[in-house]
This record gives C-alpha cells, sequence and structure tokens, in this order.
C-alpha cells in the first residue's frame, strides 16, 4: 500500500456512510434473511457452500444479544426450510459476550442445540484480542456438550501456534485466517511474509493431526501451499474445505471448485453492516482511490 493509500484508509471512519454502503455493496449479500437465502442459493448453484453471518458486533444490552440469538435460530430455519447448503458463523460479542459471558454461552447453546437438531454446523468467528480468551473458553464449553460447533484462528496472532496445538490435539474443527483486527505489534506478526509463514506453519500443525479445517484466504502464495500440503498429505476434498468472503476473488473461487475442492463463501447479511464493511474497504487494495475520488465528487 502506497502513502495515498494508507491515508485514504485512515480517513475511511470518517466517509459518510452512504459512500461505504455504495462501495462495500459486493460484500454483503443484502438487508434482510431473504436476500441471504437468495445470495447463498445462487452459491450453490456454483457448486460452492455458504457459511451466513447476521451482521452485528459489540451489543451492550441483552434484549439485543437475545435478539441477536433469535435471528440466528431463523436463519437455521431458513436453511432447513429451503434446502440450503449453509452453515452459520456467530460473533461472541452479537450475543453478550461483552455483558456476561456466562449468559453469552448459553445464546451460543441455544443456536448450536438448534443447529444440531437440524444436522448443521455452527462457527465461532475470532474477533479482537481482548476477546480470545473468552472466545475460546465459550468454544470449549460449548464443544464438551456439542460436536457440531468449530472456531476460528488468526494466523497474525503470536499466540496462535499454542492455541493451534491444544485445538489440533482435540482434533477441534478450525477455520484458519490471517486475522483482520488492528493488534500491537507485541503480541501479533505484522509483516507479510511473517503472517504468511505462521499460517502455513498452523495449517500443517492441524490437518496433520486431522482436524478438519476451513482454509480461509484469498492470497495466491497460501493457496498454493495450502494446496501442496493437501496434496502431500493425500487428504481427500472432505477433509478441508477453502473459504473465501462474499465480493473478494469470485473468479479464483471457481478456478479451486473447477479444480475439485470444496469451497464456502462467508455470507452476511443485515442492517449492521458499516463495521464489517469498513474491515473489507480497508482491506481492499484497488478501493482507496475509487472512495477518495467518490468523497470529493470526483468521476
Ligand atoms: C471465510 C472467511 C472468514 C473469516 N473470518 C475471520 C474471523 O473470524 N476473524 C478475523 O479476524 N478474520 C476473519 N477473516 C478475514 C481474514 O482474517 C483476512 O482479513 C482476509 O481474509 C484477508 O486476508 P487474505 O488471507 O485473503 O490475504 P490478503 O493478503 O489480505 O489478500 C489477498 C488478496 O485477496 C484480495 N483481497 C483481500 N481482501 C479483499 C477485499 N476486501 N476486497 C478486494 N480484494 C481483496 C486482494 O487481491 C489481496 O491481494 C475471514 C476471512 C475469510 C475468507
Amino acid at each position: 500500500m502506497n502513502l495515498f493509500d494508507h491515508l485514504v484508509v485512515a480517513f475511511l471512519p470518517l466517509t459518510p456512510k452512504p459512500v461505504i454502503a455504495y462501495f462495500a455493496k459486493p460484500y454483503i449479500a443484502g438487508a434482510t434473511l431473504d436476500e441471504g437465502a437468495d445470495c447463498v442459493r445462487r452459491l450453490n448453484a456454483e457448486n460452492t457452500m455458504a457459511t451466513i453471518d447476521v451482521l452485528g458486533e459489540d451489543v451492550f444490552t441483552r434484549d439485543e444479544a437475545i435478539a441477536a440469538r433469535e435471528e440466528c435460530k431463523r436463519v437455521l430455519a431458513k436453511i432447513t426450510q429451503q434446502k440450503l447448503d449453509s452453515n452459520i458463523s456467530l460473533k461472541l460479542t452479537q450475543l453478550g459476550l461483552k455483558i456476561d459471558k456466562t449468559f453469552c454461552q448459553a445464546n451460543v447453546e441455544e443456536i448450536v442445540a438448534s443447529a444440531k437438531t437440524a444436522g448443521n454446523f455452527v462457527r465461532i468467528d475470532m474477533e479482537d484480542h481482548t476477546v480470545t480468551d473468552d472466545t475460546l473458553e465459550v468454544f470449549r464449553a460449548v464443544k464438551n456438550k456439542y460436536d457440531n460447533v468449530g472456531i476460528v484462528i488468526q494466523a497474525y496472532l503470536k499466540r496462535s501456534e499454542e492455541d493451534v496445538r491444544h485445538l489440533a490435539a482435540e482434533r477441534a474443527n478450525v477455520r484458519l485466517c490471517k486475522g483482520i483486527y488492528v493488534e500491537p505489534a507485541e503480541i501479533a506478526f505484522k509483516g507479510r511474509r511473517e503472517v504468511q509463514q505462521n499460517y502455513v506453519r498452523l495449517l500443517k500443525i492441524l490437518l496433520e493431526a486431522g482436524s478438519y479445517v476451513g482454509i480461509a484466504t484469498h492470497d495466491d502464495i497460501l493457496l498454493s501451499s495450502a494446496r501442496q500440503i493437501v496434496m502431500d498429505l493425500k487428504l481427500t476434498p472432505q477433509q478441508y474445505e477453502f473459504q473465501m468472503l462474499l465480493g473478494v476473488r469470485p473468479e479464483r473461487r471457481r478456478e479451486l471448485v473447477s479444480e475439485g475442492h470444496r469451497m464456502r463463501v462467508y455470507t452476511p447479511y443485515g442492517s449492521h453492516w458499516y463495521a464489517y464493511s469498513v474491515r473489507r474497504l480497508k482491506e481492499n487494495p484497488s478501493m482507496a482511490g475509487h472512495v477518495f475520488k467518490a468523497i470529493l465528487g470526483f468521476k
């Protein structure tokens, strides 16, 4: 990223919401569950699975957390009714983690129990480092009761190798990503190469131990390494899946599907689109200039 891009990215939070909404459109399935389900149907028609995310995070009232829990249960019901090939991803701060951990855990358990009845699966997303321990703790507590739940590990965190070794020993179902939050250098790798190297190290540990891994990346270097590891370990396509975000590198995604890999697309919908959209725009290498021109009214 050049200096200009860095500046635009720094000013994204000050960008008018309609501008953010316009540029973030490809990353969001829509405002309603029906729009989310339509998007999943289109993905399924391309031989691609989905994981639906009800947009939202950092709720501070019990009512909001309960509303999010109920919406997640509606998502699961919709998946079953419409025979969609999708599971669901959750953010624990949307389900009350910052209000009361026990309350949050009960909400997650209710969703995971619903999913279990429907023969479905729940992925717990990973948020910033202030909630990593609590997220892992809630995951473990729920996993002790249900087998249809998985977690996310971020390769940029220095602690992740230790976390992964424990998860691999439990043969947990793990989505491995680089990580999206801005974290301090004391706890996180900052260099692109360092993060890639750690990603590959963690992926090997998990796959060699027999964990099912959601290989979540759009990075060509990581995609090549992952395909090599999968080949070296002689894994079948049922032992792992690739995962990408809605709106990011769809052509690369289709190539992986045509090579015979399983692919799942993270499909967010809902009215709380803002924080997610800013994170996506910050990662889009070509977006900064477009956003800047739009703010200034240039064509
Ligand atoms: C399915 C899925 C689930 C995720 N869940 C979590 C989670 O729970 N917690 C968490 O912290 N992070 C999560 N992430 C985000 C992840 O940590 C990264 O921030 C994100 O995937 C970008 O990293 P990358 O590996 O694709 O590499 P990058 O180097 O960032 O991207 C590689 C290439 O992909 C393209 N690209 C990437 N992002 C964009 C974009 N927004 N717009 C346009 N092009 C883009 C560019 O061509 C870029 O050069 C998830 C990612 C995926 C795919």
